[in-house]
C-alpha cells in the first residue's frame, strides 16, 4: 500500500489538496498530512469544513519573516518530518514557498515529487512573485505532473519534461467546489434590483500604486449608480492599509473579513461580475459561469480569456469599461469547463497508487 505525504499551508493548498487526501482515505491509505502554517487565520474553519486533520503543524511563520527565512524554515521542518516517514510520494500543490519547500524536502530525501497544478506559465519571473519561480522549478525535481489542462501539459513538454510523467486531469480545486457546494447553490427568487460584484485582491504584485487604481475603479464604479459591492479584505497589512486609505466608506460597498470557503462561493454565485487578482476564482469563476474582470497584467489561466475572463491589469479605464459593459449587456455566461469537471482527485488517485 502506497504511503503518501500531503503538503500543504495556503488556503488555496487546502482547498484543492483535501478532495485528494478525502480520496485517498476512500481507498483505504493512510496519508501523512503535513501542513506548513504558512497561512494561520485563512486556515481554521476549513479543516472541519473539508473534514480532515493535519498530522504535523510546523508553524513555521514568525511575525516579520522574510521570504528566506519562510522558505529555509519549511524546507528544514518538512523534511525533518519526511526523513522519519519515507513516503513513496510527497505530493505538492500550486506555487506557494509551501510548495517549493516541499517539493525540495522531497528531492532532498530521495522521495518522488507529485506536482499538482503542474505546467502553469506566464514565463514572468516577475509576475506572479515568487510564484512563477516556484512552480518552473518545481517542474524541474518533479516525477509526476499533474495538469488541470492541455496548454499546461504543451508547457512542461516545451521545457523538456518527458510525456509519460504528465497527466491532463483538471484542477481538483474544483472537485472540492462540487463536491461541498455545488448542489447547495440556489438563486434567491426576490429579483435584486442592483448588480452585485464581489471583489477579491491579495497578489503582491498588486501591491502599491497598482492597488490604488483597482480601488479608485471600484469607487467610480459605485457612483455609476445600481452597483454594489462586496469586498472580503484579505488579512494581508498591505492590502487592509490601502483599503482603508484608498476605498470610499459609503453603503454601496460592503467590506468584510475573509469568507468561509462556503460563504465565499455562495458570494461568487451571486455576484453579476467578480472582480479579482487571485488563481483559484479565476478557475472557479468559469465552472460557477461567472463573468471575471482580471486585476492582474499577466495570467496563466488563459483558457477562458475572451470568454468569461478580461485581463485588465489595474488600468483604471479599462476596469470600469468592461466591468460596465458586462453589467449592462444582461448576458449569460454558460458554465465553463476547461479548468476542470470536478471529478480530478479520482485520477491523481489512479496514478499515484497503481
Ligand atoms: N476564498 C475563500 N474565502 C475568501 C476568498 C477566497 O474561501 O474570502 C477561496 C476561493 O474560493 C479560492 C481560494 O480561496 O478557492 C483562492 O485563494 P487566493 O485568492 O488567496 O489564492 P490564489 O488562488 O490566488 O493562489
Amino acid at each position: 500500500m502506497k504511503n503518501i505525504a500531503f503538503i500543504l499551508g495556503t488556503r488555496p493548498e487546502i482547498i484543492k489538496m483535501a478532495p485528494l487526501i478525502k480520496e485517498a482515505y476512500k481507498r483505504g491509505l493512510s496519508p501523512t498530512v503535513i501542513n506548513t502554517g504558512q497561512h494561520k487565520e485563512l486556515l481554521y474553519s476549513m479543516w472541519d469544513f473539508f473534514g480532515i486533520k493535519a498530522h504535523y503543524d510546523l508553524a513555521i511563520m514568525q511575525e516579520g519573516q522574510d521570504l528566506s527565512h519562510t522558505c529555509a524554515k519549511a524546507i528544514s521542518s518538512i523534511s525533518e518530518v519526511l526523513y522519519h516517514h519515507k513516503p513513496d510520494y510527497v505530493v505538492v500543490q500550486g506555487d506557494t514557498t509551501t510548495t517549493f519547500a516541499g517539493a525540495m524536502a522531497g528531492y532532498y530525501n530521495g522521495i518522488k515529487v507529485a506536482h499538482i497544478e503542474a505546467g502553469l506559465r506566464t514565463y514572468d519571473l516577475s509576475s506572479p512573485f515568487p510564484e512563477e519561480a516556484h512552480r518552473q522549478m518545481v517542474s524541474k525535481i518533479a516525477d509526476l505532473h499533474f495538469c488541470a489542462t492541455e496548454s499546461n501539459k504543451h508547457a512542461l513538454i516545451f521545457e523538456n519534461v518527458s510525456t509519460d510523467k504528465i497527466f491532463v486531469v483538471g484542477n481538483p480545486g474544483l472537485d472540492s467546489l462540487r463536491e461541498t457546494v455545488l448542489d447547495k447553490l440556489e438563486d434567491d427568487p426576490k429579483k435584486k434590483k442592483h448588480k452585485q460584484i464581489l471583489l477579491t485582491l491579495h497578489r503582491r504584485e498588486s501591491f502599491g500604486e497598482p492597488m490604488e487604481k483597482i480601488l479608485q475603479a471600484v469607487n467610480y464604479l459605485v457612483e455609476y449608480g445600481g452597483i454594489r459591492v462586496t469586498f472580503p479584505v484579505h488579512p494581508n497589512p498591505n492590502v487592509r492599509e490601502a483599503v482603508s486609505k484608498h476605498l470610499k466608506k459609503c453603503p454601496e460597498i460592503e467590506i468584510v473579513n475573509p469568507l468561509d470557503y462556503f460563504s465565499f462561493v455562495k458570494a461568487m454565485w451571486d455576484a453579476d461580475v467578480i472582480l479579482s487578482d487571485s488563481g483559484g476564482v479565476q478557475e472557479e469563476a468559469p465552472f460557477l459561469g461567472k463573468p471575471t474582470v482580471v486585476l492582474r497584467e499577466k495570467t496563466e489561466r488563459i483558457e477562458t480569456l475572451g470568454k468569461s475572463s478580461f485581463l485588465v491589469g489595474a488600468d483604471l479605464s479599462k476596469i470600469i469599461n468592461i466591468t460596465i459593459s458586462i453589467l449592462s449587456k444582461e448576458e449569460t455566461f454558460k458554465r465553463d469547463f476547461s479548468y476542470g469537471d470536478g471529478y480530478s482527485a479520482p485520477r491523481i488517485l489512479d496514478v499515484l497508487t497503481k
